[in-house]
């Protein structure tokens, strides 16, 4: 024994000097850790409450969505701030009602931006991507942008250092806007729609055929040129919005029909990002969002989507226009599990400021509320309340369970019937959230709380100039 000392002793120090040499995998965790979290939000142009299989579609399939809300978190209380595109896109980016943003209209036919128009989102408002450039971050916006596209008014003047899409919706620039042109075989050459990348014009009429693989191959090397450092990657499609389009390898393939092939397209795109996202090991240090602009534009018959239960659609503050799915997803961060708390895409630029610790801006009234308790602990909502706008009035309000209709609108038909109600409705939408049963009688001690929630932010919220009426 004793002539084997030296060799333990030589071979102890051997070992303490490997262990010392060695990194350990705690360090490069750590250098993991201080890299701040990146940010996907990924956005459908009026795509409903129910067109998801994971929220009771019976004939759609999304297999990737459906992981995503299986493993992160499915929202069904989540709310758009608008039932139209371009407030409802202004609100997301801004975390503020539309009404505060020159984005509440004034007239009905300017309830969003159309190519002759001269307004846009104002320089003056502080976007999710502009928060994020002030603590470095990488930031690129591929598909529908929808507020404003005169140069004053383009996604890279808004804190995006790249854009590539339509700058509006893809049914503008019509040759002849019928519902005819619609329903009949798609024809690209019937919406002379430019597509931009960055301030240029780099095709008209955008070959919207191939429009979803395309953003998706511009999204993928997006995150691809910015794997080291902090990205937020604003997605918005544009799809779901009639026209329809899908590429060559998604047709004819799904039983809903047409719309369905759309929707196996728009799910094989978020199927690939994620993908991108895994390969490079960044599927845990990001937060996917996916959601909503308004609900399914029922006039557009079965080229339309669907709201499930709900009531209405697109153009509405019934639950059909504005309740959209919400879908959290960032493995190990978001605690898996469905939400029936309320949330809105109002409450997203705090959240995410909430997750990487950027500064939401204190000089304005800010409408949104942080969710991130939410999201990694299932604590309940800062959100216990949400009003329902339309043009610069407030139709109906919402608290806890309740919902009171104080001016109601149908968009069944081109010309919308406008009711401004002697006595408000008010449903219990978490028992029926379809909104068949009135309680206003039965209820009068909420429906004053709500009555008096209506007037506070009546009396309180400022108009701002409205940007929907220039050039109109
Ligand atoms: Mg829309």
């Amino acid at each position: 024994m004793k002539h084997l000392l030296p060799l333990i002793a030589c071979l102890s120090i051997y070992l303490l000097l490997l262990i010392a040499c060695t990194p350990t995998s705690s360090t490069s965790e750590a250098t993991a850790d201080n890299r701040p979290p990146n940010v996907v939000v990924i956005f459908m142009d009026d795509m409903g409450f129910g067109d998801l299989s994971s929220f009771g579609h019976p004939t759609i399939e999304t297999p990737n969505l459906d992981r995503l809300a299986r493993e992160g978190q499915k929202w069904t209380n989540f709310y758009t701030a608008c039932s139209v595109c371009s407030p409802s896109r202004g609100a997301l980016l801004t975390g503020r009602y539309p009404i505060r943003i020159g984005l509440g209209p004034t007239q009905p036919r300017n309830r969003v931006l159309f190519p002759d128009s001269e307004g846009g989102l104002p320089a003056k408002e502080i976007t999710i991507a502009e928060m994020l450039k002030e603590k470095g971050y990488a930031t690129g916006m591929v598909g529908k942008w929808h507020l404003g596209h005169l140069p004053q008014y383009l996604p890279t003047t808004q804190g995006f250092d790249s854009y590539y899409g339509i700058p509006y919706s893809n049914d503008m620039d019509a040759v002849e806007w019928s519902l005819k042109a619609f329903f009949a075989e798609p024809n690209i050459n019937n919406w002379n729609v430019p597509l931009m990348r960055n301030e240029e014009i780099i095709e008209r009429p955008t070959n919207q055929h191939t429009i979803t693989k395309r953003y998706t191959e511009e999204a993928i090397s997006f995150i691809q040129q910015n794997k080291e450092n902090p990205f937020f990657l604003y997605f918005p499609h544009s799809m779901v919005h009639t026209p329809l389009f899908a590429s060559e390898k998604f047709l004819n393939t799904s039983p809903r029909g047409f719309y369905g092939d759309v929707m196996r397209e728009v799910d094989w795109s978020i199927g690939q990002v994620i993908k991108t996202l895994e390969e490079l090991n960044l599927d845990k240090n990001t937060l996917v969002v996916f959601t909503s602009d308004n609900g399914p534009w029922l006039l557009m018959q079965e080229h339309g989507g669907s709201a499930g239960l709900l009531r209405e659609g697109k153009g509405t503050t019934w639950e059909g226009g504005m309740r959209v799915p919400g879908i959290f997803y960032m493995p190990e961060t978001v605690q898996p599990g469905t939400i029936t708390d309320l949330g809105s895409t109002l409450d997203l630029l705090p959240t995410i400021a909430g997750l990487t610790g950027a500064k939401v801006p204190d000089d304005r009234p800010m409408d949104g509320f942080d969710l991130m308790p939410v999201l990694t602990k299932k604590a309940p909502s800062a959100r216990d309340h949400f009003i329902y706008y339309r043009l610069q009035d407030i139709y109906a309000v919402r608290k806890g369970d309740y919902k009171a209709h104080f001016i109601t609108e149908t968009c069944y038909t081109l010309d919308n019937q406008r009711t401004e109600l002697e006595t408000p409705l008010l449903y219990n939408v978490n028992h029926d959230p379809s909104e068949k049963y009135d309680k206003a009688t039965a209820e009068p001690e909420v429906l004053k709380e709500l009555v008096e929630l209506a007037a506070k932010y009546k009396n309180s919220v400022v108009a701002a100039e409205c940007e929907l009426d220039k050039g109109r």
